[in-house]
């Protein structure tokens, strides 16, 4: 079967962030992560037993093809940490290949220099802040590969962690789109507004989790 992937569910949706929020994408979600955010809501794909298909090159090749007889042009490869995946520069050729823009959703704890050859992907980078308690895990190193076409979002929990965010944009002076995405439940979108206008956080944009408002905040494959 040769290289295969740990593949926890695949589907049709809308991006939920990231630049590309609002467009219809197909979703390839991995198995298993690195990372044990305070937040996460996707634990049940993190862990060893996480429930997945144990997929060749060739199934995904065929995923994709059907989503683009469904005129999907954008794919996200999620997790989990999708950068975990022995051979995952394989399918981004692929898929790249094939007419797709691959996006990656990485949280922040995987040195992105191996992945940005042959073909380089858009990346959605995560910057773990305080509340979520993995900040300690954060390969800063990564801030002076990324691109404007790249993107990074600060998941804030607490106001600390978004005056954490404005530091470390200080700091490594990212030259892509800043999100500021508020978990959901912890704390109000509207306080993050007033804390961006008091501190002129005018490099970053607030983002809303679209799913969460769409659909049930657990439900899955959405
Ligand atoms: S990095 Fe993402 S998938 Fe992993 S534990 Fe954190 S929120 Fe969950």
């Amino acid at each position: 079967m040769g290289q295969t992937y740990k593949l926890a569910e695949h589907f049709i949706s809308i991006n939920g962030e990231g630049q590309l929020a609002g467009e219809l994408a197909l979703f390839l979600r991995f198995a298993g992560c690195n990372l044990r955010c305070s937040y996460c809501d996707t634990l049940w794909a993190c862990g060893k037993d996480a429930p997945h298909e144990v997929v060749s090159l060739s199934r995904i090749v065929d995923i994709a093809k059907d989503a683009i007889e469904n005129g999907v042009r954008n794919v996200t490869l999620t997790g989990g940490e999708p950068l975990l995946q022995p051979g995952i520069n394989d399918v981004i050729g692929r898929l790249t290949a094939l007419g797709l823009q691959p996006e990656i959703e990485t949280n922040g704890a995987i040195p992105l220099k191996d992945f940005c050859a042959p073909c380089r992907p858009k990346f959605t980078m995560d910057y773990k802040l305080p509340s979520s308690r993995m900040e300690q895990h954060m390969c800063t190193e990564n801030f002076a590969l990324l691109h404007e076409w790249d993107t990074v979002k600060f998941v804030c929990g607490t106001r600390a962690d978004v005056f954490r965010a404005k530091e470390i944009a200080e700091l490594y002076k990212p030259s892509c789109p800043l999100y500021l995405s508020p978990v959901f439940g912890q704390i109000e979108p509207a306080e993050i507004v007033e804390i961006m206008k008091e501190q002129k956080m005018t490099r970053f944009r607030l983002q809303l989790q679209l799913h969460k408002f769409i659909w049930d905040p657990m439900e899955r494959g959405v």
